[in-house]
């Protein structure tokens, strides 16, 4: 029976483990290398690392982990269960731990509209938070739904009073509802809409949310909160020995953040089991 088992070896995960591992506390960390950090075209915004790509900050986690003898996995989880303390079936193997830490991350929704995918990063960005800055009094626009699409508006009209609203054929207040048909990027990102007309803008933002991918959790009986999962101070959830961090929890989806609540978790679990 291990102590500690973390799901994700992204900034939440890893930061978690480096603690417990410490702690003298067996520790084992799986995942699928599937991390949005991994999509960061560059990281400027956290401390001590400068200018680095998302993958390399990934890999770079990885390794640190694995230099104090934590074992990573790259395994897809398929299953979690609460028999012998909590059961975790992956496609290679069955760990049993007594301590879950649930750090897989979300992942960002995206329109299948041609174009937008294989430029993120070149101009096309999902995260206003992390790059509204190099867009200081440029002409950008938000493509987007919902809440998601308001909110990264009101990041983006902090530093331009420039900002246009897509909506791809929904109805969203104060948007063009004009259906996309393609997007290129050359000199600017050139948006061309259904009836043909085109519209060029700096930087193109993508605000569709994150979709709802971590059924896992949902099958053990784990609240959430207007789709993430809800923690107390403690970053344990409702269930006792189960505790989650990073972007599944919400809030402000950075890698200060998830490093912060991944330690958060760490040091109470450390606490419960008596550790130092
Ligand atoms: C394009 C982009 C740019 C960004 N830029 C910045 C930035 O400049 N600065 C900043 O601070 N933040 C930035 N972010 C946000 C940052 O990447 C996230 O906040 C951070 O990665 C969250 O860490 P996490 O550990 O919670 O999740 P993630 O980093 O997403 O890690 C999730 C982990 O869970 C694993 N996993 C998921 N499902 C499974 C499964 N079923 N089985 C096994 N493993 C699984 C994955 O393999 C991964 O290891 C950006 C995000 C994006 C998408």
């Amino acid at each position: 029976m291990n102590d500690v088992l973390i799901l994700g070896a992204g900034p939440a995960g890893i930061s978690a483990a480096l603690y417990t591992k410490r702690a003298n506390m067996s520790t084992i960390v799986l995942h699928n290398n599937q991390s949005n950090l991994q999509k960061a075209y560059q990281i400027d915004n956290y401390y001590g690392v400068g200018k680095i790509s998302g993958k390399d900050l990934y890999q770079k986690g990885i390794e640190q982990a694995k230099a104090l003898s934590i074992p990573v996995f790259e395994e897809e989880v398929l299953q979690i269960t609460e028999e012998e303390g909590f059961t975790v079936t992956t496609t290679k193997n069955v760990y049993h731990a007594k301590n879950l830490v649930l750090a897989t991350g979300k992942y960002r929704k995206l329109p299948s509209i041609p174009g937008l995918k294989e430029n993120i990063g070149q101009g096309i960005s999902l995260c206003a938070i992390c790059d509204a800055f190099f867009y200081k009094n440029k002409k950008v626009a938000i493509l987007g739904e919902g809440e998601f699409l308001h909110h990264e508006a009101i990041i983006l009209q902090k530093v331009t009073s420039d900002v246009t609203l897509l909506s791809n054929g929904k109805e969203e207040k104060d948007s063009i509802s004009k259906k996309i048909e393609n997007v290129e990027v050359s000199s600017g990102v050139v948006v061309t809409f259904e009836d043909h007309t085109k519209m060029t803008f700096d930087g193109l933002f993508l605000a569709y949310g994150v979709s709802d991918i971590d059924t896992l959790s949902s099958t053990l009986g784990i609240m959430k909160e207007k789709n993430f999962i809800k923690v107390d101070e403690n970053n344990q959830t409702n269930i006792p020995g189960i505790y989650a961090c990073g972007d599944l929890t919400g809030g402000t989806l950075q890698v200060a953040k998830a490093v912060y609540e991944g330690m958060n978790a760490a040091l109470a679990i450390i606490k419960k089991e008596g550790k130092k």
